[in-house]
């Protein structure tokens, strides 16, 4: 089962092909890459946001219409949220395998600090790993240099290390073969 990524016009131009090819090297699972086909929406006026949730259910609606199976990582640009959180990295809905990633708060830019094009390439592979992992049934890990540890801000997420832990490694290959069955 291919994990695929949808990227976005508005997502950060170049890192396409890195960052789908580090996620594939962690998870050791191929991954394909194309630019995303499908519209969003769930901008909402009084936050300047685009609510997360929203967008998941354009991503569900799109996989059912095209039958697409297997996990759907969307990269975008435009700040998200979810009710009650200021904001979000990303969100999963592992029920139908969808998953959004927004790049907007891990460029150094935005918390005004100096442009960093591969410091931006590790957190979209870092973030995408993580939202992934929950697609392929992962949970939060307590190991804080894992990716499936649960960031609550940049620093957090700078944290972690491209990588597995054992244990999320040994849940995944346990996930992968009875979904495989
Ligand atoms: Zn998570
Ligand atoms: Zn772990």
């Amino acid at each position: 089962m291919d994990i695929q990524i949808f990227w976005d016009r508005g997502a950060p131009q170049g890192l396409e092909i890195p960052v789908a090819r580090t996620i594939s090297q962690i998870l050791d699972i191929p991954v394909q890459i194309f630019t995303n086909p499908l519209l969003y929406n769930g901008f909402t006026i009084s936050r300047q946001q685009f609510d997360a949730t929203a967008i998941l259910a354009c991503v569900d609606t799109y996989k059912r219409r095209n039958n697409l199976e297997g996990p759907l990582l969307l990269v975008i640009n435009d700040d998200i949220f979810r009710p009650a959180s200021r904001y979000i990295f990303g969100l999963a809905r592992p029920r139908t395998g969808s998953a959004v990633v927004s790049a907007a708060r891990l460029k150094n830019e935005f918390w005004d600090l100096p442009s960093d094009e591969s410091a931006l390439c590790d957190r979209i592979v870092t973030e995408g790993t993580h939202e992934i992992g929950h697609l392929l049934g992962l949970e939060h890990c307590a190991n804080e240099r894992c990716v499936m540890a649960n960031p609550r801000c940049l620093d957090d997420l700078d944290h972690k290390k491209p990588w597995l832990c054992d244990e999320c490694q040994a849940r995944l290959q346990s996930a992968c073969s009875v979904s495989a069955r």
